[in-house]
């Protein structure tokens, strides 16, 4: 695909946590020059709310309240506001982490988020995304589709790393046994779970490194 058409390329990856679907897609955007959308921070912001609120997750129209009262923008570089608040860093914390696939799960929050979601790509020309429904549901007419894998303990290894980078110290066995947990919520659940789409490219990264993963993608663009 040639740079010119970049313009209006999209890219949709899905897989499980601690892929490496974020980094993966935040470089492509760079090298590409396209827009890139993390569609887990926006469930994560949510789930804050949530908690804040104390939520009664089995009341649709306590979740339903909470969701007409919530202003959520996404800025440029991914920075998630909350009513206005920057929660860029607090929507990574394990208190975050316990809680975000029990909301993520419920009908009204997705279905208010794939809308913005849409919207977003509908006006932003070229754009790389990633979550775990959007091969399958916000873009499954994308360009390209990919889904990324690798075994659980070397996405919990990554996933420990970079929470150690952000002072969070829980321990190998207790990052594996959250990444697990919200994997099988992700994947059971009724409305639009984690799966591998019609077409996309399943890439398993366990043995590969970053530049290796980002180079393959940008070769399987660059050659269709
Ligand atoms: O990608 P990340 O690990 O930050 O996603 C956090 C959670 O948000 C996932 O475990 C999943 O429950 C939810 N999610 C989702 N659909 C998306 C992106 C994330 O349900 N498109």
């Amino acid at each position: 695909m040639s740079q010119a058409n970049n313009k209006q390329i999209k890219i949709a990856i899905d897989g499980p946590a601690g892929a490496g679907k974020s980094s993966v897609a935040r470089e492509i955007a760079r090298r590409l020059g396209i827009k890139y959308l993390d569609t887990g921070a926006m469930y994560r912001a949510i789930t804050l709310k949530m908690i804040r609120e104390k939520v009664d997750l089995d009341d649709p129209r306590q979740v339903e309240e909470v969701l007409n009262n919530t202003q959520l923008d996404v800025k440029e570089g991914n920075i998630i506001l909350l009513d206005g608040e920057d929660v860029t860093a607090e929507i990574r914390k394990p208190y975050v982490n316990n809680m975000v696939s029990p909301v993520s799960a419920i009908p009204a929050v997705r279905r208010r988020l794939v809308q913005m979601q849409q919207e977003i790509a509908a006006r932003s020309g070229g754009i790389i995304m990633e979550g775990r429904d959007i091969t399958t549901r916000v873009m499954p007419e994308a360009d390209f589709k990919f889904y990324l894998d690798a075994s659980l303990m070397e996405r919990a290894r990554r996933r420990m790393k970079e929470q150690l980078a952000a002072g969070i110290l829980d321990s190998l066995e207790e990052v594996a046994e959250e990444i697990r947990r919200r994997d099988r919520i992700d994947s059971q659940r009724a409305d639009s779970p984690l799966c591998v789409a019609p077409g996309a490219t399943v890439i398993d990264t366990t043995d590969l490194s970053f530049e290796e993963v980002v180079n393959g993608i940008l070769l399987i663009i660059a050659s269709s």
